[in-house]
Parts: C-alpha cells; sequence; structure tokens
C-alpha cells in the first residue's frame, strides 16, 4: 500500500466507496490524514464502516476546513453535470482530485524520477498496459501494474527506483490527475466515445491529450487526426516518440509496422536506421491491425524509458536490465497470455479455432475480430445492440461463413443479414456454440473460427461480458476432443 504521507494533518473527504475510493481512504489515513468518507449509496457507506474508515455525512459535514475532495473516477466531474459534491468542493474552494493525483504527489515526494509509465487511449488500453508490463518483466524489471486495470494504484507498492509502475487510465482519472507528469506518457487513439461524460469530442480529446503534455517522454500514435495534433505539438516541444501502423503522415515515426512485423527507427548523428524489433504474426494473443497499434505502444514505452535512462533522467535500479532489447522482447510478445474476452484463444478442436471476444458489445469492436480473420469465421452476435447494430459491417460479411444469433437482438441482425450471409437463430449462446462447433468441423477450410464477438451488451443474457466470456469458455472446455488453451489473465 501507497501511504499517502504528503496528506498528513489535512481534513479530505473521499466520495465514492468502490474498491479505488476505499483505498484512497486506508491510503490518506496511514498518512496520518483526517478522512471523511461518504457515499450516495448505503453499499459503499457500509463497506468503508466495516474496515474501520471513518463515515461522515458530507451533505450535512461542514466543508470549510477541508483541503481536498477525492472523488472515484465513476462520479461525474463535468458531464452531464457536475455531481453534488463537485458544485459543493468548488463552492468552498476545495480542490477536487482522484486517487492517481495521490500517487503523483508521493512519487514526487518520494521518488520524483522513478520509471513510471501513463498510458491512455480511448482503445486498446488494458492490452497495452498488460503487454507493456509483461514485456518489462520478461526484461527482467520489477513492475507495478494497476490504475484503471487490475489494482487500484494506492493498493501497489511505492514509488522508488527498483520498479516501474505501468499505469493505465481512463479519460475521468486523467481529469482527476491535475500534477500527472509521467516518465513515459502513451496516447493511442481518440474516437468519438463517452461522450455523455465529456461533451464534446474536442474536450474528450483535449483530457486525452493532457496525459502526454507534462510527460518527460511522450509516446503518440499518429493514426487519427486528434493524436496526430497532439503529436505535431509536441514534436516542436521535444521528447516525443511517434509511432504508427500507417505511414506517418508527415511526421518520422520513431517505431513504425509493414504488416504484422514491426520496426524502430533510430537516428544517431548524421545516421539514420531501421531495425526489426519484432513479429506478431505466430502471436496468437495479438491478432489484428489494432493490435500491432497496441504493441507499438508497448515498444514506445520501452523505448522512452531507455532514452530517459540514457540520458540519466531516470532513477532506476542500479545495473537494471534493458529496457529495449530487440530479441528479448521478441520471447516476451510471443509470451504474452493476453487478457480474457479480447480475442481471447480459448483452443482447438482440429483445425477450428474458438476465439472469445466476449467484450466487442458493439459493432466497431467486432469489425477489429473480424478483419483478423480472412475468412471461414463462424460469427456468434446478438444480445442487447447497440444503435446502429451490425450495419457497419457489412463490407466485411464475406469473411462471415454463418451467423449464429442469440439474444434479443437475433431478429433486427437477421434482417440485416438477409440475402448476404447464412444464419441461424441460436436463441441461447448453449445452442449456438453448439450449431458453431458443428459447422465448423465440417469445413474445408484451412483453419475455420468460432468466434464469439458479439457486437452487443450482455446484459438481455448475461451479468456482464465477462460472465458471457466465461460461459462460452465453459461451453468450448465441454465440446468432445477440444485442446483448450491456459486461460489468459
Ligand atoms: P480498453 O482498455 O481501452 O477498453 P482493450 O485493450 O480492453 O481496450 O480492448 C478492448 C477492445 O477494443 C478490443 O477487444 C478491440 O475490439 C478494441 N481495440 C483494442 N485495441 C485497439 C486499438 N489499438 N484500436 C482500436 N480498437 C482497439
Amino acid at each position: 500500500m501507497i501511504r499517502a504521507s504528503t496528506f498528513k494533518d489535512k481534513r479530505v473527504a473521499v466520495f465514492g466507496l468502490g474498491g479505488s475510493g476505499l483505498a484512497a481512504a486506508r491510503s490518506l489515513v496511514a498518512g496520518g490524514a483526517e478522512v471523511l468518507c461518504w457515499d450516495d449509496s448505503p453499499a459503499g457507506r457500509a463497506a468503508a464502516a466495516a474496515e474501520g474508515l471513518p463515515v461522515v455525512d458530507l451533505t450535512a459535514a461542514d466543508w470549510s476546513g477541508l483541503s481536498s475532495l477525492v472523488l472515484a473516477p465513476g462520479v461525474p466531474l463535468t458531464h452531464p453535470e457536475p455531481h453534488w459534491t463537485v458544485a459543493r468542493a468548488r463552492a468552498d474552494g476545495v480542490e477536487v482530485i482522484g486517487d492517481i493525483e495521490i500517487f503523483c504527489r508521493e512519487r514526487r515526494a518520494l521518488a520524483p524520477r522513478s520509471p513510471f509509465v501513463a498510458i491512455t487511449g480511448t482503445n486498446g488500453k488494458s492490452t497495452t498496459t498488460a503487454l507493456t508490463a509483461h514485456l518489462l518483466r520478461h526484461l527482467g524489471h520489477a513492475v507495478e501494474m494497476g490504475g484503471n486495470i487490475g489494482k487500484p494504484i494506492l493498493t501497489l507498492a511505492p514509488p522508488a527506483p527498483t520498479h516501474v509502475h505501468v499505469i493505465e487510465m481512463s479519460s475521468f482519472q486523467i481529469d482527476l490527475t491535475p500534477s500527472l507528469a509521467p516518465s513515459v506518457g502513451v496516447l493511442l487513439n481518440v474516437t468519438p466515445d463517452h461522450l455523455d461524460r465529456h461533451g464534446t469530442i474536442e474536450h474528450y480529446a483535449e483530457v486525452k491529450e493532457r496525459l502526454v503534455e507534462k510527460a518527460d517522454i511522450a509516446a503518440i500514435a499518429i493514426d487519427d487526426a486528434y493524436v496526430r495534433r497532439a503529436a505535431v505539438a509536441r514534436e516542436a516541444k521535444g521528447g516525443l516518440i511517434a509511432f504508427t501502423v500507417g505511414k506517418g503522415a508527415g511526421l518520422v515515426p520513431q517505431l513504425y509496422a509493414i504488416g504484422s512485423t514491426l520496426f524502430s527507427h533510430e537516428v544517431t548523428g548524421s545516421t539514420a536506421t531501421s531495425e526489426e524489433v519484432a513479429r506478431l504474426d505466430a502471436v496468437g494473443s495479438l491478432r489484428g491491425r489494432h493490435n500491432v497499434q497496441n504493441a507499438l505502444a508497448a515498444l514506445s514505452a520501452l523505448r522512452g524509458l531507455r532514452d530517459l535512462a540514457e540520458a540519466g533522467r531516470l532513477d532506476s535500479a542500479p545495473s537494471h536490465p534493458p529496457f529495449f532489447a530487440p530479441a528479448r522482447m521478441q520471447a516476451g510478445m510471443a509470451t504474452f497470455p493476453g487478457l480474457a474476452h479480447r480475442m481471447e484463444e480459448i483452443g482447438r478442436r482440429g483445425r477450428v479455432l474458438f476465439i472469445n471476444d466476449s467484450k466487442a458489445t458493439n459493432a466497431d469492436s467486432t469489425e477489429k475480430a473480424l478483419l483478423a480473420f480472412a475468412g471461414d469465421i463462424h460469427l456468434i452476435a446478438g444480445g442487447k445492440a447497440k444503435e446502429g447494430g451490425i450495419l457497419p459491417l457489412a463490407p466485411l460479411f464475406p469473411r462471415i461463413a454463418k451467423a449464429y444469433l442469440i439474444g434479443v437482438a437475433a431478429d433486427d441482425f437477421a434482417a440485416v443479414l438477409a440475402g448476404s450471409v447464412a444464419f441461424e437463430m441460436c436463441g441461447t449462446l448453449e445452442g449456438a456454440v453448439a450449431a458453431a462447433a458443428r459447422d465448423a468441423a465440417a469445413s474445408h477450410a484451412a483453419e475455420p473460427v468460432v468466434l464469439l464477438s458479439p457486437a452487443c451488451a450482455s446484459y438481455d443474457q448475461f451479468r456482464n461480458f465477462e460472465h458471457r466470456g466465461e460461459v462460452f469458455r465453459a461451453l468450448v472446455a465441454a465440446l468432445p476432443g477440444i485442446e483448450v488453451r491456459v486461460a489468459a489473465s
């Protein structure tokens, strides 16, 4: 746990008592702050009380002596409108921050140049964070991973030269972290999403860009208009590592891809060299073009750490292992287990591959999954559809051998597929797995794929996408003759 020593003797309100809020309260108490915990829900208050944390009704409390309000990232800061605690804090001149801000202040006090990688983007954050942590461990580094993935940041070890913090950040968390200044900030992409919580795409992009603004090194993809603008702005200031799955669009990228082969471009004096650093063609956990971008992002983070270490701008363990070493990074890629429910290879039966992409809750994500396979896809789709359904997938319909439809969206999806793609109304996931496995086994293709990539939310039939993916895994694992792969993390 990280003790919030920079808040010693301060009076701090913590609102939103989920995992990260409780961790913040614990950390503040351990650091010597006076803490007032509150949540609109009785369950959150009960969780804090059960741990002996001080629960104080913030609707009735005196806010005048408070130094800070620590807000959970799920609580609206700006849109659709500020939460009542935010309005109250503003009225009383109390700063509003999040748990990662507490980490940043602790780092500045204890180990300001300790290795700290922060990662954001609309899509690919978790994959890039997990891959960066995995590669660093493979290279021999001690890693603390958390934030928006896995553990709340304040439950990790304190910042120190001996280990690298690899932290995934949502835009909500960035908004609550005014002094964010990582060693390397990684910005993957910005596309319209969560606009209900950020108002406009411009505001959303501006929040995302803050992650790299004060980073010692800004690693920025240059594949969409918003992040390219951030890269161009950073190039003028220096400390940019640009990476691209495309051609560079006016900027010279330091990392780029040709197909699924990744290259690093280095300039030393007047000599420029390009070196192959990894190949993803045989890496089952990183299928698809989007994962090429994620892998380039992870490599950019490592290269950023290397550049800072070489320039003497990073406090790392004496005789630390290398941060960037192609042969070892390639071996690390090959052993990346991937993340559960995102293009997760569940197993094989003969030539048939079974993939769990339950996280694909909209057409955009299912598009990425379909792009990862050339054809003969036995697609299990349906659930609670988003606006637009699967219509945007029409250009990829030729890759689908047959669709197996489930959930409340089945009728609508059938109407879109009719005449272009064969389909079967399966009702349940159980029926769909049985039918898809049967048809895929009868296919003559070299590698038929049974792909769960529903393009829908799961709530009509499952608790959440994780539950849907676990049911899929169990159904596939029960097929006779299946060879199941070890579960992803
Ligand atoms: P996040 O943590 O940002 O939600 P994940 O790594 O969990 O991202 O991936 C979620 C889904 O987003 C994937 O299943 C895939 O459909 C899509 N995705 C992942 N990486 C990218 C990327 N670099 N660009 C576009 N889409 C992506």
